[in-house]
């Protein structure tokens, strides 16, 4: 049997998959077991950002698999220290510790534990079209009714308002608010772009009804929007903020960041086995520096405002509106997605959807701007055929 037989007789069947068995990446490009070669604006749903097998990465990870994989919080460990500093050091301001976990939804779970601990509250108010992972907690301040409804009855003290309407946060926010959690830019929703005012003030409400302000980095850290957290395009101080995916250059890991107005977090409140393990930090430590020493988040600005022009060109029906910040695009179709991520396939390009109707792109920023070219010229292909 080959890999894909394999994997359909043994695996959960949780994923919708695409007819490609992928076996190697470098750089922007993946490889199928055919040996075809794919431009890949999916990243691993935006982990790659620093390029698949980054050479930085691939030689931390092995001398520090050769020295120390696995050692819990309780013990002090070198690179760990190492690590934290580093975040801190690129983390917006006022954001001055970390816990650090495995996933961007175990950093969510960890930021509505911390606001309910430090404000004695429940109640978490979210936005609508959200996406925060697929953990009870995080569930429940995830939007589509479609992951949320199989496995009601959720979190209880969540509520949903409308992103970018500030009325309706004014009125759902009370005293038994702990927290607004929020995306920068929401990605799984349709990569819909918050507005500085709607943040800022958001913010200002939270603090003046003694709620935190959670903001959900997951997609949009390190780099991706153009700045190396999204928070910096609005000034925004966030309370808590949610990182992962791309934090370690492909290994999984993610983190909470804290601010100062933060309390009551003591020993034992909250933990995870793998949180910290040192083969995790010796990645992120060389993920971080090599987005650092390769300006990343100025190449994606750069990188991101050219394909925003060149798309924008395209003279073609289905399209009914691109948005973008960064290297984190999509382009909302007047059609179901799915057809035209097919047909990129087959020009060697992969791509994302983001709900039913929007392409979304999220390239590792490293990518090349001819590899940018050919994406854009296959995009056009599709998008204007038939
Ligand atoms: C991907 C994502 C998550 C969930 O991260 P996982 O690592 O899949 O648990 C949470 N929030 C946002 C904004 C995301 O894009």
């Amino acid at each position: 049997m080959d890999a894909m037989q394999t994997e359909q007789r043994y695996t959960s069947g949780c994923y919708p998959k695409r007819e490609i068995t992928i076996v190697r990446g470098e750089g922007a490009r993946l490889w199928d077991d055919a040996g075809r070669e794919y431009i890949d604006c999916v990243s691993g749903h935006g982990v790659a950002i620093v390029g698949h097998c980054n050479p930085a990465v691939v030689e931390a990870v092995c001398n520090q698999a050769q020295t120390l994989i696995t050692c819990p919080e309780v013990f002090y460990n070198d690179v760990r220290a190492q690590f934290l500093e580093r975040l801190v050091s690129i983390a917006p301001p006022g954001l001055e510790r970390a816990l650090l976990v495995n996933s961007g939804a175990e950093a969510v779970e960890g930021a509505l534990k911390f606001a309910r601990l430090s404000t004695g509250r429940a109640g978490i108010i979210a936005t609508m079209r959200s996406f925060h992972g697929r953990t009870m907690g995080a569930l429940s301040t995830t939007w589509e009714p479609n992951y949320r409804k199989p496995f009601e009855p959720l979190l209880p003290g969540v509520t949903h308002v409308p992103y970018g309407n500030l009325d309706a946060l004014h009125e759902a926010l009370g005293a038994d608010t702990a927290a607004l959690i929020v995306e920068v830019v929401q990605g799984e929703g349709g990569v819909n772009i918050g507005e500085s005012t709607y943040l800022q003030q958001a913010q200002g409400l939270c603090h003046a009804a003694g709620a935190l302000l959670i903001v959900d980095e997951v997609q949009t850290g390190f780099g991706r929007t153009g700045r190396m957290f999204a928070c910096e395009h609005h000034d925004l101080r966030p309370d808590l903020m949610a990182v992962a995916k791309g934090i370690a250059g492909g290994v999984p890991m993610g983190a909470v960041l804290i601010g100062e107005r933060v309390e009551s977090i003591r020993p034992g409140v909250h933990g995870t086995t793998f949180g910290g393990n040192p083969l995790a930090c010796a990645a992120g430590l060389a993920a971080i520096d090599y987005m650092l020493e390769h300006d990343l988040p100025g190449q994606a600005q750069r990188k991101g405002a050219w394909v925003l022009e060149r798309l924008g060109a395209i003279d073609a029906r289905v399209i009914r509106e691109i948005r973008g910040l960064g290297l984190m695009i999509g382009i909302e179709l007047r059609a179901r997605v799915t057809p035209y991520l097919k047909a990129l396939m087959d020009e060697g390009v992969l791509a994302l959807p983001a709900g039913r109707t929007v392409l979304r792109l999220l390239p590792p920023l490293v990518i090349s701007e001819d590899e940018l070219a050919t994406v854009c010229d296959a995009i056009e292909r599709v998008l204007t055929a038939g």
